[in-house]
């Protein structure tokens, strides 16, 4: 082996640890911006060290790469496309931005694998495509592609160019599961051929595309996160599969790595909303009719009294949630937090782990607020305090507070782990009516008695309760 091919095999191992490095330290918001860089530094070199040290063998003598030109276009492309996305996203729209990134990352493992089916030797015998190795590649195809177009489904039920709700046809899941073994019937088929079967494996790819799109469309519009994670696992799947293709070993690790930490996110995320994964596939939970309110009766704060009650209080607990997100008062939130404590006032987060709608989004909007993090709470310690809290605050967070979920079993959220802020003093819940969350179901909480409720815009309302403390 050339000298380079050596020196690139090094920087493969490099690689590889930074992305095991990267991702460890994604675990936590202090080292989770640092990990990203180290990841994507490690990336950076297995790409130019692909790009300048690779060679290849044609005609018994070793070649770099061609058409240098034409890969740095693309790089500079990818590079500035990526670039404007990531800095003009909206932290709302992350995970929409996380599924097209993962759409392209699907897009190409299908895209390489089709064009590495050129290059395979035929093997020799009667069947000279039945190898493992075309086996790999067809299987690459079809995970890449469904990642591809299943993404981009999901990425237009999350902008609102699709509707977000269940789209289903009669026998839904019965065309899927025939189209998918029509599929894997074709793969084999190609297979068997005697010759060339590269332009036949187009179709394939086309089919692959499809299903993709026949598998996210049944699937609500707020369950989105849990598929894309689920998606980003088929493609680090198919970049690992992809990997063994070309015998590339940063894209086995890291197809690996993706493929393993998109699965067990998903399982994660299924268990903390307390629903199998195959609940979440058929689209059983794309959003129920609210209850009927009926002439129950809610008791509304001031902006003023609800300030009294905070300033004067010796522990507040402060519960945030989506609409937390939507109206970006993270940084307010942090405000009325720091002035609380200067008053003395035992201030601290109570976070849910699917507050939000993506894993960690509480997490990651107090760290752009600058919250310390040894004031948030996880759900279990967050339950153990709320007795002794004189007042709980609940920010733009409605499902993960609710106490249907310990009490009605024909509830869809029964038996999700909630945070059990009803068993605070006083709660005072900041959102912009009664509307339901993203279950879709009315909220008892709003209706007890040690409830009062502050309907504003969450930022709006922060900031009349920020200035009133500094009156009081
Ligand atoms: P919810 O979706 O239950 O409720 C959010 C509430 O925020 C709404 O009731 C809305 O009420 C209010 N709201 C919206 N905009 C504003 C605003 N500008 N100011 C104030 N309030 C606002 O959110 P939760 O965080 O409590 O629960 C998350 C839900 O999402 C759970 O059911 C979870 O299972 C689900 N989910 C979470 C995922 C995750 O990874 N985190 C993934 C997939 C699903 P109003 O309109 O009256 O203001």
């Amino acid at each position: 082996m050339p000298l380079p091919m050596q020196i690139l095999a090094i920087i493969y191992v490099l690689a590889s640890l930074t992305f095991i490095a990267g991702l460890k330290m994604l675990a936590h918001p202090k080292t989770a911006r640092r990990g990203n860089l180290i990841a994507a530094t490690g990336m950076t070199l297995a790409i130019l060290g692909t790009i300048f040290l690779f060679r290849y063998v044609e005609d018994g003598t070793w070649h770099s790469l061609r058409h240098l030109e034409w890969i740095f276009l693309a790089l500079a492309v990818g590079t500035a496309i990526g670039w404007f996305l990531a800095m003009r996203v909206p932290m709302t729209a992350m995970p929409q931005m996380v599924s097209f990134f993962n759409g392209m990352g699907g897009a190409c493992a299908a895209l390489i694998s089709i064009m590495e089916l050129e290059h395979v030797p035929p093997a020799p015998g009667e069947y000279p495509y039945l190898t493992l190795g075309v086996a790999g590649i067809l299987l690459s195809t079809l995970i890449g592609s469904v990642s591809f177009s299943g993404s981009i489904i999901a990425y237009g039920k999350l902008e609102g160019w699709i509707s977000g709700k269940s789209i289903r046809l009669p026998a839904h899941q019965t065309i899927n599961l025939l189209l998918l073994l029509g599929i894997l019937g074709y793969g084999v088929w190609l297979m068997l051929q005697p010759a060339h079967i590269t332009q036949w494996a187009w179709g394939m790819l086309a089919l692959s595309l499809l299903y993709g799109v026949l598998f996210v469309l049944p699937i609500g519009g707020a369950d989105m996160p849990v598929v894309i994670s689920l998606l980003n696992s088929f493609t680090g799947t198919a970049a690992g599969i992809a990997g063994f293709a070309y015998n590339n070993m940063a894209m086995i690790i890291g197809g690996i790595l993706v493929g393993s930490a998109g699965t067990l996110l998903t399982i994660l995320m299924c268990r903390a909303m307390n629903r199998s994964l195959w609940n979440v596939i058929i689209g059983a939970f794309s959003g129920g009719a609210a209850t009927d309110e009926g002439e129950k009766t809610v008791r509304t704060v001031s902006p003023e009294d609800a300030a009294i009650m905070l300033a004067y209080a010796q522990k507040v607990m402060f519960i945030p949630g989506y609409g937390l997100a939507v109206a970006q008062a993270q940084h307010t939130l942090h405000e009325l937090e720091k002035l609380l404590r200067d008053r003395g006032v035992e201030v601290k987060y109570a976070i849910h782990p699917v507050a939000g709608r993506m894993p960690g989004h509480m997490n990651v909007l107090l760290a752009e607020a600058d919250v310390p993090y040894d004031l948030l709470l996880e759900l279990e310690q967050a339950n153990n305090e709320f007795p002794s809290c004189d007042v709980a605050v609940v920010i733009g967070a409605n499902d993960v507070v609710n106490p249907l979920a310990e009490t009605d079993p024909s509830s869809p959220i029964a038996g999700m782990p909630i945070l059990q802020v009803y068993k605070a003093q006083k709660v005072i819940v900041i959102k912009r009516s009664l509307s339901p969350g993203y279950a879709g179901i009315d909220n008892p909480l709003f209706y007890r008695e040690n409830t009062y409720m502050l309907f504003d815009d969450a930022r709006k309302a922060l900031e009349k309760i920020v200035k009133a403390v500094q009156e009081v």
